[in-house]
C-alpha cells in the first residue's frame, strides 16, 4: 500500500521555517577593508569626520568673493589680481580682498571665497611689474556657492554610513575607506561541508567522456554548489561523493558535523530505496523532509546533525540550483546576520506563452531580449542545466497561472541571487 502523499508546502512557509532555524553566527572578525567585499557588517560604522572634510573646489579655476567680482566688473573690466595658488593637498590662506585665488579640483576653498569660477570662464593676464602674481579677467558672474563641494555633503561627522547586517559591496568598501576605516567588523564566515550522493556520479577528470560506463554521469552539482557557496562568503569543505549506502552516509555526516555550521548535500532526498539521507540524518539527529510546492525542486530537507544544520537539496541539477537560490542563499545570509533577505523581483513583459499551468509555483528560465521582454528557454526540464546557463534570470510564476504573450510577470535577475 502506498503511504499518503505529504501535503506540498508553500515556498514562503518553507522559507520562513528555514530562516527561523538560522540564528546569526557568533564571532566577530576584524578584517582588512581590502578583504571585506561580500562580508556582512557585525556593527554599525559611524563616521568620525566630515566627508569632504572642508569646503573644496569641484573645478580647476579661480576662487573668488562674489562682491569683489561685481566691483571689478564695474571698475576694472572684471580683472582681479591672483593672490595665491592652492593645489589639491595644500591649504591656502584667507583670500585677500579684491583678489582671486588660483585653485584646482579638490583643493580647500580659502576663507572668504564664496564661489569658484571655472578656468574656461576666465582670461589669464600675464604677470607684470604691477601685478607680479598675474591677474585674471572673470568673464561670467558666479552664482553664490558655485563649484564648491560643501564639507560633510557626502558624510556628516557622527552619522552612520553603513549598518550592522549590511553586506559590503565594492562601493561600501570605498565609503568605509573615505572615513578612515582600514579594518571592518564582520560576522565570521559560515563553515559549510558539501557532499554529493549518488552511485551514478563520476568526477570529471577521473573518467574521460569516451570511457564512461553505462548508467554513469558526471557530477555537476558539486561544481555549481561549491561556486555558489564561495560567492556567499562560505568556507567550503568539499567532501566529494558519498556512496549510496546507509553506513557510508552516516559516517560522512558524523564527521562533517564536528567542524561545520552547515552540511549541504545534493541528491538522495526523495524517498526511494537508494535515498539514504533521510535515515542517516534521523539516526544522528533530526530531519524534516519537505515537499515544497515549487517547480523545479520539490524535495528539500532540513535537519540537525549534532550542532550543525543540515540541508538536503534535490539531485536534479536545475532543482538543486533553484532551491539553493531560493532557500539556501537566504539561509546562509541570515547566518551571517544579513537583515535584508527578500529576493528582489521586477515586473517585465513576457514575450512568450506558457500554456501549462502547474499547481506548483514555477521558476522558468528566461532571458531578457533587446525589446525589453523575456524569452523562454524551450526545455524547462529539471535536468537541463543548459537552461540555467542560457538564462539571465527566472520568472516567478504563481501556481495555476498561464502566461500570454505580453503579460507582465515577476522576473528575478540572476545577478541578484548568484552571490
Ligand atoms: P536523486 O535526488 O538522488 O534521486 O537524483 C535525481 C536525479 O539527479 C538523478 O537523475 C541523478 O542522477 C541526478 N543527480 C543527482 N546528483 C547529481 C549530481 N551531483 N550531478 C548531476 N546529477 C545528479
Ligand atoms: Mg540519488
Amino acid at each position: 500500500m502506498n503511504a499518503p502523499r505529504p501535503a506540498l508546502k508553500p515556498l514562503d512557509d518553507a522559507l520562513a521555517e528555514l530562516l527561523a532555524f538560522a540564528t546569526v553566527l557568533s564571532g566577530v572578525e576584524s578584517v582588512s577593508t581590502f578583504e571585506a567585499d561580500g562580508r556582512v557588517l557585525a556593527q554599525d560604522v559611524v563616521s568620525a569626520l566630515h566627508v569632504p572634510p572642508q569646503d573644496n573646489s569641484s573645478m580647476d579655476g579661480y576662487a573668488v568673493r562674489g562682491a569683489d567680482v561685481l566691483r571689478a566688473q564695474a571698475q576694472a573690466q572684471g580683472v582681479l589680481p591672483v593672490s595665491q595658488r592652492i593645489a589639491a593637498g595644500s591649504a591656502g590662506e584667507a583670500l585677500a580682498p579684491m583678489s582671486a585665488a588660483r585653485i584646482f579640483t579638490g583643493a580647500p576653498i580659502p576663507l572668504g571665497a564664496d564661489a569658484v569660477v571655472m578656468q574656461e570662464d576666465c582670461e589669464v593676464l600675464p604677470a607684470d611689474g604691477v601685478l607680479p602674481g598675474g591677474a585674471v579677467r572673470i568673464k561670467a558672474m558666479p552664482a553664490p556657492g558655485q563649484w564648491i563641494r560643501r564639507a560633510g555633503e557626502d558624510v556628516a561627522l557622527g552619522s552612520t554610513v553603513l549598518s550592522k547586517g549590511e553586506r559590503l559591496t565594492p562601493a561600501s568598501l570605498g565609503l568605509a575607506a573615505s572615513i578612515g576605516m582600514n579594518l571592518l567588523p564582520v560576522v565570521r564566515r559560515p563553515r559549510v561541508a558539501l557532499f554529493s550522493t549518488g552511485d551514478e556520479l563520476v568526477m570529471p577528470g577521473d573518467v574521460a567522456p569516451g570511457q564512461m560506463k553505462p548508467g554513469t554521469i558526471y557530477n555537476s552539482n558539486r561544481f555549481f554548489l561549491r561556486a555558489l557557496l564561495l560567492r556567499l562568503g562560505c568556507e567550503v569543505s568539499d567532501l566529494g561523493i558519498v556512496p549510496d549506502r546507509l553506513d557510508a552516509t552516516v559516517q560522512a555526516l558524523q564527521q562533517a558535523a564536528q567542524q561545520h555550521d552547515l552540511i549541504l548535500t545534493s541528491g538522495g532526498v526523495s524517498v526511494g530505496e537508494e535515498d539514504h539521507i533521510k535515515p542517516a540524518v534521523q539516526a544522528l539527529g533530526s530531519l524534516d523532509l519537505w515537499q515544497i510546492a515549487i517547480k523545479p525542486g520539490k524535495p528539500f530537507a532540513y535537519g540537525r546533525v549534532q550542532q550543525a544544520h543540515f540541508i538536503g537539496l534535490p539531485g536534479n541539477p536545475v532543482s538543486s540550483f533553484i532551491t539553493f537560490l531560493l532557500l539556501v542563499r537566504p539561509f546562509l545570509l541570515k547566518l551571517q546576520g544579513v537583515t535584508q533577505l527578500a529576493t528582489k523581483s521586477i515586473a517585465v513583459p513576457a514575450h512568450f506563452t506558457w500554456a501549462r499551468a502547474d499547481k506548483r509555483r514555477e521558476f522558468l528560465r528566461v532571458r531578457r531580449n533587446p525589446a525589453g521582454g523575456l524569452d523562454l528557454f524551450a526545455n524547462q526540464s529539471s535536468g537541463v542545466l543548459t537552461s540555467a546557463v542560457w538564462a539571465d534570470g527566472i520568472v516567478d510564476n504563481p501556481p495555476g497561472q498561464t502566461i500570454q504573450h505580453g503579460d507582465v510577470v515577476r522576473f528575478i535577475l540572476f545577478p541578484e541571487v548568484l552571490g
